[in-house]
């Protein structure tokens, strides 16, 4: 089992030891409940760093429902022996109050990527996991980090307070890992009821047939509102959101004119589930 360093300094003498010897420092946050996904991430930052700290921290800053928060899955001891094959150096599993002692006041907001999409659906999101990951930066001194397309505006938000904060970290993203039949892999998605879990690949198909409409030049409207309907008549409860934005950043885009990601929220049983895909103009 790779050991579990709870408390800031620990793991500050840990890092300074690894970096004495001249090593490289990868991180890969994550909120626990850890999945296929996650450990893609881990095993690039195997390869792309000499020493590996996963995170695993439920961060209750950028839970804006306290009840997703209570229902969050949380499994410690499942996920150190998913890691343990892995060769991770530490993983980094502090107390909530380790990372928010009293007094604490301070919160970083990102502009621009973080409106709209889950911006709007989740007031605040974001600024908790700015937060959060500026501080995951600032603790572990990480050289490189790793983190997951599927929350493809999580990745920009990252990149640009990476950037705008001087913090010298290389953000690397990885291509999302789907199950067999294209559902993003997540840990809500243990959430799921059987019957609801076979419904769920209706939005992964929804946007692969609404970027291929895109793709052969079909208006971005009509796309989008046949994917809108294909996702309710699958059963899900509700489109939060389903928008065109262009890769580069994250404009808003009306035809898709130049490379692109479609982005979609939609409510299943209760359960929040969010993709996205590529698309390029033919
Ligand atoms: P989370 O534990 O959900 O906060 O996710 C931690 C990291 O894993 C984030 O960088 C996510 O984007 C990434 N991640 C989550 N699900 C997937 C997936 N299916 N494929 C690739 N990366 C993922």
């Amino acid at each position: 089992m790779p050991p579990v360093i709870e408390r800031i300094s620990a793991l500050r003498q840990t890092v300074t030891a690894w970096k004495k010897e001249g090593a490289r420092v990868g991180v890969v946050p994550t909120m626990g409940a850890l999945h296929e996904g996650h450990l893609s991430l881990v095993r690039a930052a195997r390869e792309g760093a000499e020493r590996v700290i996963v995170t695993i921290f439920v961060n209750p800053a950028q839970f804006n429902d306290p009840e997703d928060l209570k229902k969050y899955p949380r499994d410690l001891a499942g996920d150190l022996a998913l890691l343990a094959p892995l060769g991770v150096d530490a993983v980094f599993a502090p107390p909530v109050e380790e990372v928010y002692p009293p007094g604490f006041a301070t919160s970083v907001h990102v502009a621009g990527v973080s409106e709209g999409l889950c911006g709007a659906g989740r007031p605040g999101h974001f600024d908790g996991v700015a937060t959060v990951v500026a501080k995951l930066f600032n603790m572990t001194a990480a050289d490189r980090a790793w983190f997951g397309e599927k929350d493809w505006q999580q990745l920009q938000v990252v990149r640009r307070l990476a950037r705008d904060l001087d913090i010298p970290v290389e953000v690397i993203g990885c291509p999302t890992v789907r199950e067999a039949d294209g559902l993003a892999l997540s840990s809500r998605n243990r959430l799921l009821s059987a019957e609801a879990r076979a419904r769920a690949p209706a939005l992964y198909r929804a946007l692969c047939d609404a970027a291929a409409a895109l793709e052969a030049g079909e208006a971005a409207p009509d796309a989008l509102e046949c994917a809108r309907r294909a996702i309710l008549a699958a059963g899900f409860e509700r489109v939060e959101y389903l928008e065109l934005r262009a890769e580069a950043d994250m404009a808003p885009m009306e035809a898709l004119s130049a490379p692109a990601r479609l982005l979609a929220a939609a409510w299943l049983e209760g359960v929040r589930l969010i993709d996205n895909i590529a698309l390029a103009p033919r």
